[in-house]
């Protein structure tokens, strides 16, 4: 049985952009940049230097601690090691690689059979995951090793998020019409890895083709369910998929293994899929290039390190493009220098034209209450806001702003146009350097 979460929005999905696009791979570029930054963590140190040659594959960054590998996704020679500009809007140390087009694997990589991965541990599963770079793709990039590894012996459940519910994001849609088994296997590892004998896959009922593909491809033995839950921004939001999933409520400020659940995200999982059988790293993922001023919106196979600017020209586009995310409408990251690379945890590219730009001269609050009636975490968008305005990090902090997830549901619906989510991101950063600094003085 679905629940139903508190508050949440419906805004137009405009999903028929690309939903009926099947994907196409991307040819690689000329020219790749590979951050050494893509994920939840310390960034990696570089292993290659001006001149290297190097295979499609290979590890060309690492480090100690939270940190997952990074790796060619072309073979060629490394032009630079230098600052490049990055989604996250600053610049990050980045290794670029000049394509030969010879695609030359790595001679690392290697395929295992079924009876070889049968034969692996949960421990060898997860070492492989983490060797292969693998971070959460829907967006979060947390490192998927410590994931696992933290939610072992602490879960009962494991939830595939193949909710996709940011509007025009058609990429793990594809992913379930395309190759559902290798999901389906993907889950199965997950489950190996965690002692468990049953798996949710859940998915929102506006994506039925993919709905139709995965039951037809699982077995009444395979222990898999198939949760179809009825659309409604953000369900795809991790503590509102468990909800809706499980009824179980992720208290404040704690992880979905406080109530034994783990969830990873659709495209994570068939990279698991890939480093286990395959011996793949993470070095390519698909990617929705859509929006309402694109010719030919597309769901494309892209190598890590293509630039935005490619992947749009690929599509075309009818009017100059007025604003790019990095991601959907909804919670994506406007982006300034179209140069920026494709990193693990980009699962789309919106671009839009300027019928979507609003001038707001005064964006004062109506005290009309809306924000608070779409909150899906229960908060109080208003005072939180508030308590911004007064700049003190006590009350910003009262008012429970860590809880936020940026959903974006209480700027879109508010009629005064107050840029909510904008406050509430900085307000957290500011949280977060207070932290930092109290610890740092302990
Ligand atoms: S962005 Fe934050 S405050 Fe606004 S609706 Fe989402 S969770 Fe609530
Ligand atoms: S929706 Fe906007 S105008 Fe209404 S109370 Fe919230 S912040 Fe104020």
């Amino acid at each position: 049985m679905a629940f139903s979460f508190f508050g949440g929005v419906h805004p137009e999905e405009n999903k028929w952009y690309a939903c009926d696009k099947q994907t196409q791979i991307y040819p690689s570029p000329d020219i790749v940049v590979i951050p050494m930054s893509q994920h939840i963590g310390a960034p990696c140190k570089p292993l290659v230097k001006k001149g290297d040659l190097v295979t499609m594959g290979q590890k060309i960054g690492d480090n100690q601690g939270l940190c997952v590998p990074v790796h060619a996704s072309v073979s060629g020679k490394v032009k630079a090691v230098e600052a490049r500009a990055h989604t996250s809007g600053t610049t990050v140390l980045s290794v670029v690689i000049e394509n030969d087009h010879q695609d030359t694997l790595c001679p690392d990589i290697r395929k295992r059979t079924q009876e070889q991965v049968d034969a692996l541990t949960a421990q060898e599963m997860v070492d492989i995951i983490h060797e292969a770079g693998i971070v959460g793709m829907g967006g979060a990039t947390f490192p998927t090793h410590v994931k696992l590894s933290g939610a072992i012996g602490k879960v009962d459940t494991v939830i595939i998020n193949a909710g996709e519910c940011e509007p025009y994001i058609t990429a793990d849609d594809r992913l379930c019409q395309e190759e559902p088994e290798k999901l389906i296997a993907g889950l199965k590892l997950i489950m190996k890895i965690l002692g468990l004998k049953e798996g949710h896959i859940a998915i929102e009922d506006n994506k039925p083709q993919a709905v139709r593909m995965l039951k037809a491809n699982l077995a009444a033995s395979d222990g898999i369910h198939v949760d179809v839950l009825p659309a409604k921004y953000p369900q795809g939001a991790e503590k509102q998929l468990i909800y809706a999933v499980t009824g179980r409520e992720v208290p404040s400020g704690g992880l979905p293994a406080a109530v034994g659940c783990a969830v990873f995200n659709a495209a994570t999982c068939k990279a698991i899929y890939d480093a286990v059988y395959d011996g793949m790293p993470l070095i390519r993922r698909i990617v929705t290039v859509s929006g309402d001023v694109l010719m030919e919106p597309k769901n494309l196979l892209v190598p890590i390190g293509t630039s935005f600017n490619d992947l749009i020209d690929a599509c075309g586009h009818s009017e100059y493009p007025y604003k790019v995310l990095s991601g959907g409408p909804m919670m994506g990251v406007a982006q300034y220098d179209l140069n920026v690379p494709t990193i693990k945890g980009v699962n789309a590219i919106t671009v839009l034209g300027r019928r979507n730009a609003y001038a707001v001269e005064d964006s004062r609050c109506l005290r009309c209450g809306k924000c608070i009636e779409v909150c899906p975490m229960k908060l109080m968008p208003v005072l939180m806001y508030k308590s911004i305005q007064s700049n003190s990090v006590e009350e910003m902090k009262a008012n429970n702003i860590m809880d936020c997830i940026e959903c974006g549901c209480c700027a879109y619906t508010c009629p005064a146009s107050v840029p909510l989510v904008l406050g509430f991101r900085v307000a957290k950063q500011l949280i977060r350097n207070e932290a930092a600094k109290e610890k740092a003085k302990a």
